[in-house]
């Protein structure tokens, strides 16, 4: 048996009035997803749990089947990983953003002006992350750098609870009632002031190439103690990405992880690149391979419906139908997985926590192979009524109208695999 989930972030919306009170699903053309629905089964699943920021990185874990209430241990962390630096236990990671401030006055009155300072290339983030270094080691952290202006404060047997704010959730605003509190707040606050004042002085700032001036610190993490996804579930495991969040995810839970050097992450990719990079794992003995293309959660932050809809056709057309060929042609039992993490409603731009509509096919030999019985880390709700086959299309409305509701990704990956 081979198992494929089509992981769509941010797809899921709110009707929009310019698509005639439709979503971008229902509008998109999508007849592989459309010929699936026909065969398949479509519900709801809660993916963030009550109380949890509906982040990708609380959503991916859950849809991987891992509770983000006993697993997340922060996204800096994962982040980590990702770049191949080991977090070991007792060890504390926080992003630390290049930021631009501007304001005269005082530091607690300048204003957070860009979260991402100007996303500033990494060969400006270079220089600027080893001017302002040896005051952070001083202090007894190091700075990695990491992409754009995502680079990373680790302290090695650090201490936790120090209460920080996302840069962007504060843009255009004084920082002074957003500076870091707890554990390591006063000193945090310190060296960030530091920065400010080391990094305003420097040439490439000073002559106008970049407005990044600060470290900003925030998204505390520790290290990700996941149980391995081989051993939680007896298959092999693959994952296609572009982002490095789901990148660290993937090594955390020890699955196999091809980045193909076309994807952007960004409101476009090469779309075909990952499904050839899905079909290679495939082939390397992969039993379980999990696609996460990341351009409707961008086109979602933009705000632009049609964006949505044409990465979400691009999904259809490049990715599920010829994957459901490849599987078809092999003639091995398949059951293949579509949805999102979260929504990221393009008429608020951000990520809600509310149940997303997934889409469950499985091939005429895996139906038959069905009463097998429950598999290791089953949990799936006693009293689950599943609609009949074809009966709902894979649309946001039709999934509302489902009887099949799922409280968590850990019983979806159960459905999944029973
Ligand atoms: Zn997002």
């Amino acid at each position: 048996m081979k198992y494929l989930i089509i992981l769509l972030d941010g797809m899921a919306d709110w009707p929009i009035e310019s698509l005639g009170g439709r979503t971008p699903l229902a509008v998109a053309r999508t007849p592989n997803l459309d010929f699936l629905a026909s065969r398949g089964i479509v519900g709801r699943v809660r993916t963030v749990p009550e109380g949890m920021a509906p982040g990708s990185d609380v959503a991916n874990l859950a849809v991987l089947g891992y509770d983000p209430a006993r697993y997340y241990t922060g996204r800096s962390s994962l982040e980590a990983l990702a770049r191949g630096i080991d977090l070991l236990p007792g060890d504390v990671s926080w992003r630390a953003n290049l930021v631009t401030l501007t304001g005269e006055g005082p530091f607690e009155t300048k204003i957070l002006s860009d979260f991402s300072g100007g996303e500033i290339p990494d060969a400006l983030a270079a220089p600027l992350l080893d001017a302002a270094r040896p005051l952070v080691e001083q202090a007894g952290f190091a700075l990695h750098q990491g992409i754009s202006y995502r680079n990373l404060l680790l302290a090695r047997g650090g201490s936790t609870g120090t209460i920080t704010t996302p840069p962007h959730d504060i843009q255009g605003r004084p920082i002074g009632d957003y500076l870091p509190r707890g554990t390591c707040g006063a000193q945090f606050a310190r060296l960030m002031a530091q920065s400010h004042e080391i990094l305003s002085r420097h040439p490439l700032v000073r002559s106008g190439k970049t407005t990044a001036n600060c470290l900003w610190f925030w998204g505390e993490g520790t290290a990700p103690q996941l149980p391995g996804f081989a051993a939680l579930r007896g298959l092999r495991g693959g994952v296609v990405c572009a982002v490095d969040l789901i990148k660290g995810i993937a090594r955390a839970a020890g699955m196999q992880v091809l980045v193909p050097p076309t994807a952007t992450g960004g409101m476009v990719t090469d779309y075909a690149a990952k499904c050839e990079a899905a079909k290679a794992l495939f082939a390397e003995g992969a039993e379980l391979v999990f696609v996460h293309i990341e351009a409707p959660d961008e086109c979602g932050h933009h705000n632009d419906p049609a964006a949505k809809i044409r990465a979400i056709e691009a999904i259809d057309r490049d990715i599920a139908g010829p994957l459901f060929d490849e599987l078809t042609q092999k003639g091995e039992p398949f059951r293949l997985l579509a949805l999102p993490d979260h929504p990221t409603p393009c008429a608020i731009g951000t990520h809600t926590a509310e149940p997303v509509p997934f889409l469950l096919y499985a091939s005429p030999a895996a139906e038959a192979a069905q009463a097998r019985g429950p598999v290791p880390g089953g949990s799936i709700p006693g009293d689950l009524t599943l609609p009949p086959r074809g009966a709902l299309a894979y649309t946001e409305a039709a999934a509302a109208t489902s009887p099949l509701r799922l409280p968590s990704g850990e019983a979806l990956m159960s459905l999944l695999l029973r």
